[in-house]
Order: structure tokens, then C-alpha cells, then sequence
């Protein structure tokens, strides 16, 4: 089987680490071999890329020339937008229609920041003296950009589109599992003229080829999305060196239904809030806080459609629970479902593998609701990644508050009623970086996006996301043509 190679300065060669394999999720099937780069193929991207970045064919282009790339590779990833999402498809399982919109949302990003790039303004500061005071933003430098399994092309648009319209080079360093799609947008990159150097698509693992770009000294910052102990281990580094760095890390979102919700509104938003992607999604909404009047029915509703979930091949447009992305994250997932019940859980539906002879060879696992636990039991705590929602009923305003932040994350939450006072004062109290009145799961580039607490540092996307991957400076110009009077 050829191996493919990696796209390092500019250059499409093999890579000095050990090949890894991808497989497609929906039937463990090899997909491809793909190259990986050891720490000297890291030392070749850092250094290209920062000699790239001090080009005057790079650094001294104008506003709307550097857009003019970024608005390129906006076009070439739509017109190859429906290869890219089956190749997402196949790489991490989605069902098709979810890749179609995460192929979208990367053409998109890059436009919103090409349009970034141009609008961009510094400011006129109020001076206390006769001179004038700028704020000015400056590129950064290199930019490690490391990424998680579960929305490929996306995770890398959002963070290669500003990194290289604030006018840094970026060096990206997809996950081991799904590293087909950050390399496609590579082949895009130089299609659209973009200089060698200034994007270098480093596959590797997390033991090798992700720890030396972030210790590498020539890094100038790292933004990073992925799980919480990675995070951790990369804000450990980057307290050693002194370096910025953004985590988009993990989440237990709670998803919360009152009693005067629109039911059937809010039965549609728990199920896509949890099961959407398998459930593999930082933003799932896992505890599902459900008001006691309404629990018992709400429950055996929902119980209801979850059975109805059709589960099957990601290609169809039909689909909506593709499989997990490995046999090792399904038994992890499993794992949990055991773990909940020894907890006092009681499983509703779910929770197996299931016996259509048709799925056999992939990694599916069917949508799994559990009642009967406490927010402090681990099940309720930790991340599962999977198709696992908790449902816990609440009495009150004030507890539900406090349990629903009784968690060391702060990504997401969902809350769904008719009272828009309520909605306002829950949404308040709640410890989330995004919070989704009647409904869940929708975004807009131009929204600032980030988790609060273990949930992560920093905020991604939006007007400002730009300024994430820019360093600040102030200069001073004195207007008055007199010395100054202490040297006198
Ligand atoms: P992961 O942390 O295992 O891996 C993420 C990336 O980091 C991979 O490319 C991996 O190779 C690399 N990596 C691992 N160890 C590293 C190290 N020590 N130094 C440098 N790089 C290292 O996460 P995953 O399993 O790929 O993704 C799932 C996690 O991502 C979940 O926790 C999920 O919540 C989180 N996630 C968060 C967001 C968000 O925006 N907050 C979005 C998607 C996924």
C-alpha cells in the first residue's frame, strides 16, 4: 500500500516517523497509510515556516492580497466539497450530512476571515499628552495548530483561517485517527498559490510528532483542541516557555428541559444535543436536567425516540448514529454504560452493540439513556465521548443551578422553556462558554466560541478570533517637536 506523505515546507514527502494506518469507523476497513513526522521533520516545518513568515512575499502584503488566499481556498474547498465530505465521511464515520456541513462551515471560515484580515483596524488610544497613541496587532509568529478526531477540516479551518489572515505561517498537526482531511486541505492551500512554508500538515501521534512542536522553541504559540489532559500537559509546557496558548478541551454539558418547555421542541433538541455525532462531540448535551412535573412522561417520550434513532451506514442520507470512531472508543463507551449501572443506574435503552448482521464490522453502538443516578457519581461527571445521555430530574431554580455547575468543565448548556425571564436568569448563572435557549448546537463563525473552567482557555471564532493568533503593541508619536523637558 502506498504511503502518503506529508506535506512539510512546502514539499510533499514521506515522512521519517512510522506510517500510521487510518480505518474507515463503518467497517474498520484500511483507508489509507499516511506518513508521520518525527522530531527532525518538525525542526524542517518550524524552520521553513519562520523564514516563510519573514518573506516580504508574505509579510508585506496588503490586507485584501493576503485575503485574496484565503478567499481562494474558500473556493476550492466548495468546489470539492462533496469529496472532501466523503472522505470525512470515511476517515471519521459521520453520517454524511453532518460532513456536508462541516466541509461548508470550513469554506465559510475561511471567508469570515478573509473579511477579518481586511476590516481589521487598530486603534487611536486617548493620550495624556501632546503625542499621539496607537495600539497596533502584530502576527504572532508560528503557530502549532493540534487537532482532535471529531470534526476534521473544520477544527484545522478555524484555526489555520485566522492564524494565516493575522499574518502568522501555521504548522497542523491532525489526530492520529483522521489525518486525511487536514492533508487534502494542504493540497488546496497550495493549489490556491499560498507561498511554500507558511502551512506545513504534520500527521503524527501524540507521543511523537505532537510534543515536539509544542516544546519546539520557534513556536510561537500553540492552539490547541482536544481532551482535558492534553490540554493540561500542553499548558504545562507552555507555562515553561513563556507562550501563549488557546485549549478548546472537554465538556459534560447539561441540557436542561422545564416543565413550560414546548415539549416536542425540546424532545428534538435533547436527542440532537446528545446523539448528533455519535455523541462524540465536546458540546454534547450529556446530563439531561429534566423538570419533576414533567419527568416520568418526558422520559418514556424520549426513551421512544431514541429507539426510533436509525442507526446504519454513514453514507446514507438517512442515517443519524454512524459508528464510533474506534473499537477502542466503543469500549470505553461500553465501559461506561457498565460503570453507570454498578453506580445504581438504570439503563432505559441502549447501551449494546447492535445485532443488525449488516453493522457487524464497524464500531456501533446503539443511543443509551440512563436514570437513577446523582450529578456526583462519575458516569455524571466525566467525559464518556459516546452516545450516553444521563437524565436527572430537579425540584427547583436553585439546586438545579447548583448542580448543573457542579462539574469541573464549562463548555456548553441547553435550556428549554417558554419563560424568557427564567431563560435569562439560568442562562446567567450558568458556568458555560455558550448557552442555547430553545435549541442546542447551532453556531455562527461570527460568535466567539471557548470553554470556561477545564472546559479551556481562550475563545475561538468571531471578529476578535483574529486577534487570538496577533500580539499587541503600542507606539507613541510625539506631536509637539519639543524635547523633552527633564533632559533639559
Ligand atoms: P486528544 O487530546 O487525545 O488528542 C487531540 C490531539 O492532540 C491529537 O492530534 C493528538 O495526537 C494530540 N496530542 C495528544 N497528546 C499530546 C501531547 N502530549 N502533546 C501534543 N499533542 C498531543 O483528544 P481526541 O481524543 O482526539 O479528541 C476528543 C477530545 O477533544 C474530547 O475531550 C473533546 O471534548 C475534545 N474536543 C473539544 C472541542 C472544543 O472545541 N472544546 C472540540 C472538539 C473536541
Amino acid at each position: 500500500m502506498t504511503v502518503l506523505p506529508l506535506y512539510v515546507a512546502g514539499n510533499w514527502r514521506p515522512g521519517r516517523g512510522a506510517p500510521l494506518i487510518t480505518r474507515n469507523p463503518a467497517n474498520n476497513e484500511v483507508l489509507a497509510s499516511v506518513s508521520t513526522a518525527s522530531i527532525e521533520d518538525v525542526d524542517e516545518a518550524v524552520q521553513a515556516a519562520q523564514v516563510a513568515m519573514q518573506n516580504p512575499a508574505w509579510r508585506d502584503l496588503l490586507p485584501h492580497q493576503r485575503a485574496g488566499y484565503l478567499h481562494r481556498i474558500a473556493a476550492l474547498i466548495e468546489r470539492d466539497s462533496e469529496k472532501l465530505a466523503q472522505l470525512q465521511r470515511q476517515d471519521n464515520g459521520k453520517p454524511i450530512l453532518e460532513t456536508r456541513a462541516l466541509v461548508a462551515s470550513a469554506a465559510g471560515t475561511f471567508r469570515f476571515f478573509a473579511a477579518a484580515c481586511e476590516t481589521l483596524e487598530g486603534d487611536i488610544t486617548p493620550s495624556r499628552g501632546n503625542y499621539l497613541s496607537l495600539s497596533l496587532h502584530e502576527p504572532l509568529g508560528v503557530i502549532a495548530a493540534i487537532t482532535p478526531w471529531n470534526s476534521p477540516i473544520a477544527s484545522e479551518a478555524q484555526k489555520v483561517a485566522p492564524a494565516l489572515a493575522a499574518g502568522n505561517a501555521v504548522i497542523v498537526k491532525p489526530s492520529e485517527f483522521s489525518p486525511l482531511l487536514a492533508l487534502e486541505l494542504a493540497k488546496l492551500a497550495e493549489e490556491a498559490g499560498l507561498p511554500k512554508g507558511l502551512l506545513s500538515v504534520l500527521p503524527g501521534t501524540g507521543t511523537v510528532t505532537g510534543p515536539a512542536l509544542v516544546a519546539h522553541p520557534g513556536i510561537a504559540k500553540v492552539t490547541f483542541t482536544g481532551g482535558t489532559a492534553t490540554g493540561r500537559a500542553i499548558g504545562h509546557v507552555a507555562a515553561e516557555k513563556i507562550m501563549p496558548v488557546s485549549l478548546e478541551l472537554g465538556g459534560k454539558s447539561p441540557n436542561i428541559v422545564f416543565a413550560d418547555a414546548d415539549i416536542e421542541q425540546a424532545i428534538n433538541g435533547v436527542l440532537f444535543g446528545i446523539f448528533s455525532s455519535q455523541g462524540q462531540s465536546c458540546i454534547a448535551g450529556s446530563r439531561i436536567f429534566i423538570e419533576e412535573p414533567i419527568y416520568a412522561g418526558f422520559r418514556d417520550r424520549l426513551v421512544e425516540r431514541t429507539k426510533a434513532l436509525r442507526i446504519g451506514d454513514p453514507v446514507s442520507e438517512r442515517t443519524q448514529i454512524g459508528p464510533l470512531i474506534t473499537p477502542q472508543q466503543r469500549d470505553k463507551v461500553e465501559g461506561y454504560v457498565k460503570l453507570a449501572q454498578q453506580e445504581g443506574g438504570r439503563l432505559l435503552c441502549g447501551g449494546t452493540r447492535p445485532t443488525d448482521p449488516a453493522l457487524q464490522d464497524g464500531n456501533y453502538f446503539t443511543p443509551a439513556l440512563i436514570e437513577n443516578l446523582s450529578n456526583r457519581c462519575r458516569t455524571a461527571q466525566e467525559e464518556i465521548f459516546g452516545p450516553v445521555g444521563i437524565l436527572l430530574p430537579f425540584r427547583d431554580e436553585a439546586t438545579l443551578i447548583h448542580d448543573a455547575n457542579d462539574t469541573v468543565f464549562g463548555l456548553a448548556s441547553g435550556i428549554w422553556t417558554g419563560d424568557f425571564r427564567r431563560a435569562w436568569r439560568i442562562g446567567r448563572a450558568l458556568n458555560a462558554g455558550t448557552v442555547w435557549v430553545n435549541t442546542y448546537k447551532q453556531f455562527s463563525i461570527a460568535t466567539a466560541f471557548g470553554g470556561n473552567a477545564e472546559s479551556g482557555l481562550g475563545r475561538e471564532k468571531g471578529r476578535d478570533g483574529i486577534k487570538a493568533y496577533m500580539r499587541q503593541k503600542s507606539v507613541y508619536v510625539d506631536m509637539s517637536g519639543r524635547s523633552i523637558p527633564w533632559a533639559d
